[in-house]
């Protein structure tokens, strides 16, 4: 079965004791992942030691950056490269994050160079792809994720493609409570992987894990999850509640 995953995006939320004491709260519920199942916390940069020594002793459980820079390194002020990430044995990164483009002006070209970098330190790139609402109700919203995903990810070798978690979300839904339904999830999640099928072969397009983010709750995980194609979410505000995250982590198929 591919990777099922519930990965946590805190954004720029929680102070390092906040977020000490709800990883504290999470694990301390104890939930035992099978073997394709995982939880991820992308937290931000000063908690990633923390969280990663929070996590070491639970199986499956796991740590990620929120962003990385698009070069290797060098004089840019405030960056960080995906090296340090690993240096600090950090395995998962979220590449790509609508914030980021929309707040940073990140491109799909820069976005395929922290591809890049995150592989090349053997990162995992959690690729976050997903239309705006003008998109949505043009219904044009297949043709402007299939641009993303050839724009960043089709430059890579079958090998590399396949070491990739993508997370569709729709920007509409990312923290306005308003959730695409079960089945607008899985028609385009079934979308990109015919995409992916098309440019790499089923078989490879079928070991890809692509989760859905966009106000996913404790009470519609299960039913998000259920669908063929959705292996898991990608969770903004409900994966600051223990008690919520916890819920979600236990719908994963
Ligand atoms: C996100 O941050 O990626 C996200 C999906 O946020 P929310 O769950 O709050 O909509």
């Amino acid at each position: 079965m591919r990777k099922q995953i519930a990965a946590a995006n805190w954004k720029m939320n929680l102070t390092f004791q906040q977020g000490e004491k709800l990883l504290d709260d999470i694990l301390e519920a104890n939930i035992t992942l099978a073997s394709h199942q995982y939880a991820i916390f992308a937290v931000p940069y000063p908690h990633l030691l923390m969280t990663r020594s929070e996590v070491d002793n639970a199986r499956n459980y796991h740590v990620a950056a929120q962003n990385c820079y698009d070069k290797k390194s060098g004089a840019f002020t405030g960056e960080v490269s995906a090296e340090m990430i690993h240096s600090i044995g950090v395995p998962y990164c979220v590449i790509g994050h609508s914030e980021r483009r929309e707040y940073f002006n990140e491109t799909n070209s820069q976005l395929s160079e922290k591809l890049n970098l995150c592989l090349e330190n053997f990162i995992c790139p959690i690729f976050c792809c997903g239309e705006p609402l003008s998109v949505r109700e043009a219904g044009t919203q297949n043709e402007f994720v299939a641009t993303q995903l050839k724009e960043s990810l089709f430059h890579l070798s079958p090998e590399k493609i396949k070491e990739i978690v993508i997370a569709y979300e729709p920007i509409w839904a990312i923290g306005t409570g308003k959730t695409a339904t079960t089945e607008q999830a899985q028609e385009i999640h079934a979308y990109l992987r015919y995409v992916l099928a098309d440019q790499y072969g089923a078989d490879i397009a079928n070991q890809i894990s692509i989760l859905y983010g966009g106000s996913v709750k404790a009470n519609n995980a299960k039913e998000l999850f259920s669908s063929p194609d959705v292996d898991g979410g990608l969770v903004g505000g409900a994966s600051l509640v223990a008690s919520d995250f916890i819920e979600i982590i236990k719908a994963l198929k």
